[in-house]
This record gives structure tokens, sequence and C-alpha cells, in this order.
């Protein structure tokens, strides 16, 4: 066997899940065709629960060197803006930084853990057997075969792993098209954001860096045009002026694109030794700006669980969680774009304007604020976890940061603890009989921890022992108050391991 996994796909999500599978010492290597990394960045956001990710293994910093904290984000390039500062996470903001930076931050990262990535190499074939994978690829020696114990999918849209697995891409084909330009723009508006929609169109601008700007423009008069068909400049231009009346000094065409609203969903995201992840597994109109960022939270929910099963110590049904819990994630994903796409790419008559605007209204109430933001940056999702051990309303949310004291008197954050990406047993509530517990705890596989909460946070007044998982959500929460509490806590804890 060559490797234990093969990552097709050096995007964000096939680098993402290579390092998550070599930080638990799974010997990974990722295949990717581009001889170099692509200079275009599709995506210019990272947001709330994506951040908390990168945070708990290290990269936030990373990233906020270099991007540009938003506070709010669009919901169908509505008037009112969505505004995250209201999520009660240490990341309630959305960074701005180009995907093609983020990539980087997570090539790096993989190198370092020792991914292997093998550039200008395209994958033609992958078929498995009961033991192993078999990956036919071609490089600039010509063809080869490499053997694995899984395959992961992350190359993208058109998934030759996804073809080869025969996992059906359901959905709707595209209707409409947009365009999207990265463009110099000389004399650019005002405001960071710049975005109107009426009788004409839509339009959207965003500073990228320096003088680079994105501008997205929703033509009525050429939704109907082939994605594939070339955008000019010119097209983009008069396209500006007749939105907004001014080209704001365009020059300099960086990236000229344009793209549709095909929206798709892979029936299964595991075929015995395969998996799916990223725009792989799902595509959908960019609104919203969450491509990526769910490819990314995906990449940290099986990243884990197929290096447990590597490793050795995956109870049984663990990896069948990963289609479990991410497909009503990305069901509800591509029902948001397109509903956003039906509110801002169909339709330019009085009647959706005022539609729009009734809902800009409703957006201002903080209760609806929190729903849509909530749903957006992701900080929403409930897993069914292992909880039943004991019911908690903690169980199967995300963990929040919070701040805790050690016994000996340092302060630190809850998200430093899971660096190793290794499952959390965070005690609370100093009882001897836990300590006892922990020490003698044989999994090599959860980190343990006694600490005290530094100031109250939320949800976790009653909580005397929390199993977190390696990707930052409460398997189960357990309070002092329980009669057999200390059993319950080994019976879930035993449910994290084999046997
Ligand atoms: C116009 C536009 C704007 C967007 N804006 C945003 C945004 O603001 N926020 C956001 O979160 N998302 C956004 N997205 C979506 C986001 O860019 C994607 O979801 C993201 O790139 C998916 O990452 P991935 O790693 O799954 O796939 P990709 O980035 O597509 O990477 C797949 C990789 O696989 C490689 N590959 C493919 N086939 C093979 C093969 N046979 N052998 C070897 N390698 C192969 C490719 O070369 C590629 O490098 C946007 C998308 C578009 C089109």
């Amino acid at each position: 066997m060559n490797y234990d996994v093969i990552v097709v796909g050096g995007g964000p999500v096939g680098m993402m899940v290579a390092g998550e599978l070599a930080l638990a010492n799974v010997n990974v290597c990722v295949l990717e065709r581009l001889e170099a990394a692509t200079p275009y960045s599709r995506a210019l956001t990272v947001h709330p629960r994506t951040l908390e990710l990168l945070d708990l293994r290290g990269l936030k910093e990373e990233l906020l060197k270099i991007g540009k904290p938003l506070p709010t984000g669009h919901f169908a390039g509505l008037e009112a803006r969505m505004n995250f500062e209201v999520i009660d996470s240490s990341s309630n903001y959305s960074l701005f930084i180009a995907q093609t930076e983020t990539e980087k931050i997570l090539e790096k990262r993989a190198v370092q853990l020792g991914v292997e990535i093998r550039r200008g190499i395209e994958v033609l074939s992958v078929s498995q057997g009961a033991n192993a994978v078999k990956v036919v690829a071609s490089g600039a020696n010509g063809p080869f075969t490499l053997s694995t114990a899984y395959v992961v999918g992350a190359d993208g849209a058109g998934s030759i792993v996804r073809k080869q697995a025969n996992i059906p891409f359901n959905g709707t084909d595209e209707t409409l098209t947009a365009i999207q330009g990265d463009v110099v723009l000389n004399n650019p508006p005002e405001s960071m954001v710049t975005s109107r929609f009426d009788e004409r169109g839509m339009i959207m601008i965003v500073p990228v860096r320096d003088k680079l700007h994105r501008v997205v423009l929703i033509d009525p008069e050429r939704t109907s045009v082939p994605k594939n068909e070339p955008v000019t400049f010119e097209e983009l231009r008069t396209g500006m002026i007749r939105m907004l009346g001014d080209d704001y000094g365009i020059s300099d065409p960086y990236w000229l694109t344009r793209f549709g609203n095909a929206t798709r969903q892979a029936e299964r995201y595991r075929e015995g030794r395969v998996f799916l992840a990223g725009d792989a597994a799902h595509i959908h109109f960019p609104a919203g700006g969450q491509g990526m960022n769910v490819g990314l939270q995906e990449a940290m929910n099986l990243g884990w669980k197929l290096a447990a099963e590597i490793n050795g110590w995956a109870p049984a049904g663990l990896l069948d969680t990963y289609h479990e819990e991410r497909l009503p994630v990305n069901t509800a994903l591509l029902n948001n774009t397109r509903v956003q796409t039906l509110l801002f790419g169909t339709d330019f008559s009085p009647t959706m304007i005022h539609l729009r605007n009734i809902i800009s209204d409703l957006l201002q109430s903080p209760e609806a604020n929190y729903r849509l933001a909530s749903q957006i940056a992701a900080v929403d999702i409930r897993y069914n976890t292992q909880g039943n051990i004991s019911e908690h309303g903690l169980n199967g949310f995300r963990l929040a940061e919070i701040k805790l004291r050690s016994q000996n008197g340092e302060s630190f954050s809850s998200y430093e603890l899971f660096r190793e990406g290794k499952y959390v047993l965070l005690h609370l509530a100093s009882d001897e009989r836990v300590e006892a517990l922990i020490d003698e705890l044989p999994h090599q596989h959860i980190k343990t921890v006694s600490a005290t909460l530094v100031a109250p946070a939320q949800g976790w007044d009653d909580v005397h022992t929390a199993l977190i998982r390696p990707d930052g959500y409460i398997e189960w929460a357990i309070t002092g108050t329980e009669p057999d509490c200390l059993d319950r806590m080994q019976q879930g804890i035993a449910l994290t391991s084999k046997g």
C-alpha cells in the first residue's frame, strides 16, 4: 500500500483534510493536477464557524494577519446586511481574505505536518476492492498506479472520484448566469461594499486588495448566456455604467468569469473506502460566500473520523456519521442559496423590489437577524451526537470559545486544547473521583483537562464534565447532580472508541 489516504484535489478542502489526517499521523498524499496553485480567488470570505475551526488548530492568527474583519455579511444582496456581531463567538465577524491566501496557509500547514503533495498529477480512475483502492493517475512521465486504503475526493465540481464511485449528483442544471470581474478601479466607490438591486439588475462591488476590486453583475438581459461564454471587459464596464452610472475608472482586468446556478448534491458522501468533500459533494450559486466555508467544515468533520478508523480506535459506525451529519447541513445550504438566487437573480419587477424591501425590514429585527446570521455563519448546527448518555442543552452544539483557569491558576482558551486534534475531556468540578479516573484513562485519543471557568459562559453553569470532539462539537455534557455521574461518564468515554 503506498498511502493510508490519497486526497484527490489540492484546493482548500483537499489541503485541509490532508492536514487533519497528517495531524493524526496518517500517511497521506495529495494529488493535484495543477502544476501551481491558481492565482484566482473565487472565495473572498471566511465565515465565523470556519474561523473558529481554524482557531482550534491555531491557524486563525495566520489568516488574521492578512484578512480584514467585516462585522456584516449579505443575504441575496438585501439592503439590510446581516450582523454577525450578535453571535456568541470570539470570531463574530466574517474575514475578508482571498481564497489564494487561505489556500497558501492550508498548504503550508499540510506540508509542515508531513503531507506529500504531488502537483501536475491528474487522477484518471479510482477503483476499490475489499481492502484497498487503486488510483490511476498521469503525470509528466505518463500514467502510473497507486494503492491506498482510502480516497478522499476533494476534486471540485467535476469530481472524477465521484463519477468513478458511481455516486449520483442529484439536483438542477444551470438556469441563469452572472458575471464577475476582478478589475482595477482607479476611482473606487467610497463605501467598502457597494450593492444595488433594481429593475436594471443586480450589482455588487467589494475591494480585493489595493485598487483591485471585485464586481459581480447580474444583467436581466444576459442571464441565459452560458457559463462557458467568455466575459468581455466591455460587457462588465457597460453593465456598471448601466447600473451605477459610473465605471469608477475601470482598467486592468485581472480575472473575468461567468458563473451559474447549477445546484447539485452527492447522494452519498461515502461509498465504501471513498469519501467526497467540498465542491465534489455539492455545488450551488455562490450566494452569501458559503461554498469554501462548508467545504472546510466538512474537512474538519471527516479528518478525525477517518484518522480514527485508520489508527484503529474508531467505534463502529463512526465513519458513516460523516454523511449523516453533513448531508442535512448541505441540503439546508442548497436551499438557502436557491432562495437567494430567486431573490436577486430571477425577477427584477417592482413586486420583487417590494418583496426584497419587506424581507430587508424584517431582517432589522434582532431575532430575524440572529437566525439568518447564525445559519450563514454555520454556528447553528447541532449534530446528533452520542449525548444520550445524559440530556444536556450543550450536547451536539459547537463549543463556543470559553476562558478557563488551570489548577495552577493560569488562564487559557478552551480552543488551545484542540491543537493536537484529539477529543477533549473537560472537567470543571474539581471532583476527586473524576480526577482519579482521568489519570487512569487508557485512551490516547482523549486529552484530559481539569479547570474552572474564568467567567460564566452560556450553557456551562451546571456542567460537571464535558467531552468535546476533535472538531469542536460537544459529544456530551453532564451535570454533577446526576446520581450515577461517574458511571455515565465512563459509559460516554467508552462510546468514543472501539468495543
Ligand atoms: C464566482 C465564485 C465566487 C465564490 N465565492 C465564494 C465565497 O465568497 N466564499 C466561499 O466560501 N466560497 C465561494 N465560492 C466557492 C468556493 O470557491 C468553492 O466552494 C471552493 O473552491 C471549493 O473548494 P474545493 O477544494 O472543494 O474545490 P476546488 O477549489 O475546485 O479544488 C479542487 C481541486 O481539485 C483539482 N482536481 C480536479 N480534478 C482533478 C483530478 N482528476 N486530478 C487531480 N486534481 C484534480 C483541481 O485542479 C482543484 O485544484 C465561490 C465560487 C465561485 C465560482
